[in-house]
C-alpha cells in the first residue's frame, strides 16, 4: 500500500463519519504513524508503507472516527508560537485563549520584572507562552490535577523556562503563597448540565475537571476571583477567560471583590471571552 492510497482510505472513513477535515486529519495521522511531518506525507505520496504502520494508521483512523480529538491522538497542539505536549488530562489549547497572551503582553509591555500566577495551569500553554516571550517574568502555576502539573513541567522543560516556574498541586481555595502582579486563568466555566450539548469531541474526550463550572457555570470563576483578590498586588491585573454569556455576572462578581473593570475582549467568533480588570 502506498501513502496516497492509505490517505484516501483514511479520509473516506472519516468523511463517512462526518468528521470536518477528513483529508487533513488523515494526513496528520499518517505522518504520526511513520514518524514524519505532513509535508513529507504530501510530497511522498508514491512511497509504500509497511503493514505494521498501516495497521497503526487504521487504529488511529478508527479512534478519530469515534471523535477522539487529533491533539490527543498525536499528543501535541500548536498554541501561540509553539507546540505543547498534551494528553487527555489537559484541555486542548484553543486559539481563542491566545487572546489572554496578547492581552498580558500588551499590558506588561514596559514592565521589567513581574510575578504571574496561573490558576488551573493545565498544559501550561498560557503561562509558558508568556514566560517564553518575557525573559524577566516569573511564573507560578497551580492545579488540582497532578497529571496536569507533570505535563506543564514537561512543557516548561521543552521550552526552557523551567527555572522561572514554580508549580503547586492545590485546590484554589487552599493556596496562599506569594503576591502577584498579574493573575491569569482559564477556569472551567461550562454549566455542568450543558456539557453534554458541546461537540462530541469536547464533551466525550476533554477532561470534565477543566470544563465543569458547576450548576451555574460560575462556581470555579467565583473561587478564582476570591483568591485573586487576596493574592494580587494593589494595581495588579487579573486576566480571566469566561463563557460567551457570562460577562455581566462576572463583572458584578469582580466589582464586589474590589476590581475595576478595564475591558472585555471578544474572541474570533465575536463572543465575550476575556475580562481584564485591576485590583484597586
Ligand atoms: N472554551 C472551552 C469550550 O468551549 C471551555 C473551556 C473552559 O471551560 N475553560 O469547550
Amino acid at each position: 500500500m502506498n501513502i496516497q492510497s492509505a490517505l484516501t482510505m483514511g479520509a473516506r472513513i472519516l468523511k463517512d463519519k462526518l468528521i470536518s477535515n477528513p483529508y487533513l486529519d488523515s494526513e496528520i495521522l499518517l505522518a504520526k504513524v511513520i514518524n514524519k511531518n505532513r509535508e513529507y506525507v504530501v510530497l511522498n505520496s508514491k512511497k509504500t508503507i509497511n503493514k505494521k504502520d498501516f495497521q497503526s494508521f487504521e487504529r488511529l483512523i478508527k479512534k478519530r472516527s469515534l471523535r477522539k480529538p487529533i491533539a490527543y491522538l498525536i499528543n501535541k497542539k500548536f498554541f501561540w508560537k509553539s507546540e505543547f505536549y498534551v494528553t487527555k488530562d489537559t484541555l486542548i489549547p484553543r486559539p481563542d485563549t491566545e487572546i489572554l497572551i496578547e492581552t498580558v503582553l500588551k499590558l506588561s509591555r514596559f514592565k521589567k520584572k513581574l510575578q504571574i500566577l496561573d490558576i488551573g495551569i493545565g498544559s501550561g500553554c498560557i503561562l509558558l507562552s508568556i514566560l517564553k516571550e518575557k525573559r524577566n517574568f516569573y511564573g507560578t502555576g497551580i492545579d488540582i490535577s497532578k497529571n496536569c502539573l507533570n505535563i506543564s513541567r514537561i512543557n516548561a522543560i521543552n521550552h526552557n523556562v523551567q527555572d522561572r516556574l514554580k508549580l503547586f498541586k492545590t485546590n484554589v481555595d487552599k493556596f496562599n503563597y506569594g503576591k502577584y502582579d498579574i493573575i491569569i486563568s482559564n477556569p472551567p466555566y461550562i454549566n455542568k448540565f450543558k456539557i453534554k450539548y458541546l461537540e462530541k469531541d469536547v464533551a466525550n474526550f476533554e477532561p470534565n475537571l477543566a470544563l465543569n463550572g458547576g450548576i451555574d457555570g460560575l462556581s470555579e470563576i467565583r473561587k478564582v476571583i476570591k483568591k485573586s483578590s487576596e493574592l494580587i498586588k494593589t494595581n495588579g491585573k487579573l486576566v480571566l477567560e469566561i463563557g460567551f454569556d457570562q460577562k455581566n455576572k462576572v463583572v458584578n462578581l469582580l466589582k464586589k471583590k474590589g476590581f475595576y473593570i478595564n475591558k472585555t475582549i471578544k474572541d474570533l467568533a465575536n463572543n465575550d471571552r476575556c475580562i481584564v480588570c485591576t485590583k484597586i
